[in-house]
């Protein structure tokens, strides 16, 4: 369960409230910002990640672990970013 639950909050918008502050996060350098893993709790730069790259696009795994990280590709509907396996990225 979530630390913040909706009792916690003063009002609910809906996400388009929150692109301000999610358009500072997604245009800083990715490379440099801290990823921890969720599986193993290792914490260090997305550059420091494995790559493996093909034609669908790149999956990003933790040199610990070797956990899937981040998935990023481009399909025919949009560009598709996963990042199911991260604990969290800090910029
Ligand atoms: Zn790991």
């Amino acid at each position: 369960m979530d630390a913040m639950s909706a009792n916690d909050l003063d009002c609910v918008l809906d996400g388009n409230a929150a692109a301000g502050r999610l358009q500072e996060i997604f245009v800083l350098e990715i490379t440099t910002a801290q990823i921890q893993c969720n599986a193993c709790s290792f914490s260090g730069a997305v550059g420091s990640l494995r790559l493996y790259a093909g034609p669908m696009g790149a999956v990003l795994r933790c040199p610990h672990c070797e956990a899937i990280l981040m998935r990023a590709r481009h399909t025919p509907y949009g560009r598709r970013l996963g990042m199911t396996g991260t604990r969290c990225l800090r910029f």
